[in-house]
């Protein structure tokens, strides 16, 4: 096992020098030369998920079959405001989902993006990967596509969510015509949201399944109030989701534009394949968006990145590792033992 001592020693003289790098070694011990598990791994929010995708693959499931059954449980909760139904809308108060599915041991994937009044689009791009010629729909054609498969329609938007979205749009300026409650005296209406950090939030499930095969799946309602058929990184091979049947798999949560100027997933994917723990792999994928974080509006004082991206990761023999840019962030996983919530390696210390 690398020490943290060690792990420090190698980063700065990669060259990040000042900045603080961390690393929290995940409680699984790296397998022994030649061993292999079956595990699931997912993102903060995945608990439930990750427990329902290893109940299925001791019951002998397809890995993919696995996750995407995991995250629908996210998708169909109306208190997780960052997936499927009950998610955060976009500026016009209109829930708009993105998913993608990535199958290992067939390398095909399937996609959606910005649809509209389907709970679980994870259960959409699954069916785009098995029963049609393209990778990824977008918007009214991905709704057509799933009405004629089959899923039924319904509003996403719950009342919590309209009341969060409604707040946000009240208080966006004192200069519109969007008042929040006031009361006679009131003067400035609509108070400015100064330092408002909108919700991001999104799910990712990666497992291996007894046969070794590996697939993956992330499904999002995307950056909260965007603008009207904004995609993020979740339903982009590459970026917001990638595996390779003989190498591993890889997804991100966090600010997606990140993710689409960097290809993250494939990154990670890639640096695996050049022999890199799934830990270290996703620390290199935050040092990478760092390098690239050139642009002062996106950077803190200090000249770190004003947002957050977390990696997770597995290879293929069923090590795992996450990491985020900064420290706070979580993932969860199942050993095939107990499902567990356990903080991200990140590069700095909040
Ligand atoms: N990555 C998602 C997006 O950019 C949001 C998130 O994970 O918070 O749409």
């Amino acid at each position: 096992m690398h020490s943290r001592r060690e792990f420090l020693k190698r980063a700065s003289a990669a060259g990040v020098g000042a900045l603080t790098v961390s690393a929290i070694t995940p409680s699984l011990s790296p397998l022994a030369a030649g061993e292999s598990r079956s595990v699931v791994i997912g993102s903060g929010n995945g608990l439930a998920a990750v427990a329902k995708a290893m109940e299925m693959i001791r019951d002998g499931a397809d890995a993919l079959d696995a996750v995407v059954a995991g995250v629908n449980i996210v998708e169909d909760d109306p208190n997780d405001m960052t997936v499927g139904y009950g998610g955060f809308p976009n500026e016009d108060g209109v829930v708009e989902l993105d998913a993608a599915v990535m199958h290992g041991p067939t390398h095909r994937a399937g996609a959606v993006a910005s649809l509209r009044n389907i709970k679980n689009p994870s259960k959409v791009a699954k069916v785009v990967m098995e029963r049609s010629d393209h990778v990824l729909l977008v918007g009214e054609g991905a709704l057509r596509f799933a009405r004629v498969h089959g899923f039924k329609e319904e509003d996403l938007l719950t009342d919590k969510a309209r009341a969060e979205w409604l707040k946000w749009k009240e208080n966006l300026s004192t200069h519109d015509d969007w008042l929040p409650a006031h009361t006679p005296e009131t003067k400035d209406i609509g108070s400015v949201y100064e330092a408002y950090v909108r919700s991001t939030g999104t799910i990712h499930c990666s497992a291996r399944d007894l046969k070794g095969n590996i697939s993956c799946v992330t499904t999002t309602s995307g950056l909260a109030y965007k603008i009207p058929g904004r995609v993020g990184d979740s339903p982009i091979i590459g970026a917001g989701l990638y595996c390779d049947n003989e190498v591993g798999s890889a997804g991100s949560t966090g600010r997606g534009e990140a993710n689409l100027v960097n290809c993250s997933s494939v990154m990670i994917v890639e640096f695996m394949r050049q022999g890199k723990t799934p830990e270290q792999a996703c620390l290199d994928a935050c040092k990478r968006i760092v390098d690239h974080n050139v642009m002062r509006r996106l950077k803190k004082d200090d000249g770190r990145p004003d947002f957050n991206v977390s990696f997770y990761a597995m290879n293929k023999r069923g090590e795992l590792g996450s990491a985020a840019l900064y420290s706070g962030a979580m993932f969860t996983f199942h050993d095939g033992a107990t499902a567990q919530r356990k903080e991200c390696a990140y590069l700095f210390k909040r």
